[in-house]
């Protein structure tokens, strides 16, 4: 058996945990961008202030940055779903839930290996059949991946950037995460 490096490993557990691609993103090119906040506090998706995965719980986008530029390296993966037809809202809903899963077994998979990380996911937690926000600390702050939107990033430039596709056309919707990491 040959031996990988700490990269090839996480793309081995990546594909293992049922990610779709993945691609690395040079920290120095990533911009938190004001109108992608803004759609979260217009509360397009209606997770805005409802739990801790989502702005403003995740802090202002000056803490995100901060946050962000911390790490030394940073994986953006997707997965792609199969929807019925463009109106296929149920399977929207069950695609984003089920990539919630993939994302918190990608993180068992490979989350020991870090000496710190930090993993976002697609929307708001949905661990709990009510969050703890605001009022209690996250029940599962292990278990707890912050919303990528709600960093501001504009997915399709960071896509881009890491040489995976941002869509997959007709009758598909692919879902988007990143893993942040200091070896
Ligand atoms: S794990 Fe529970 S308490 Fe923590 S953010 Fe998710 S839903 Fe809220």
């Amino acid at each position: 058996m040959g031996v990988y490096t700490l990269q090839e490993t996480i793309f081995r557990n990546a594909r293992r945990a049922g990610l779709s691609e993945i691609g690395e993103v040079d920290i120095s090119v990533l911009r938190h961008e004001g109108w992608v906040r803004k759609l979260c506090e217009e509360n397009a998706c209606r997770n805005y202030s409802t739990n801790w995965a989502c702005p403003p719980a995740v802090g202002t986008l000056e803490e995100c940055r901060e946050r962000c530029r911390s790490f030394d390296h940073m994986l953006l993966f997707n997965k792609v779903y199969t929807l019925r037809d463009s109106y296929d809202l149920e399977g929207m809903y069950d695609s984003m839930r089920m990539f919630r899963h993939t994302v918190d077994r990608f993180d068992w998979f490979v989350g020991s290996l870090f000496s710190r990380k930090l993993f976002l996911a697609n929307g708001a937690c949905g661990n709990c059949p009510k969050c703890a926000w605001p009022d209690e600390p996250c029940r599962f702050p292990d278990r707890l991946h912050h919303s990528i939107e709600g960093y501001g990033f504009n997915i399709m430039k960071l896509a881009e950037h890491a040489g995976i596709e941002y869509s997959h056309g007709y009758k598909t919707i692919t879902l988007f995460g990143a893993l942040f990491y200091c070896e």
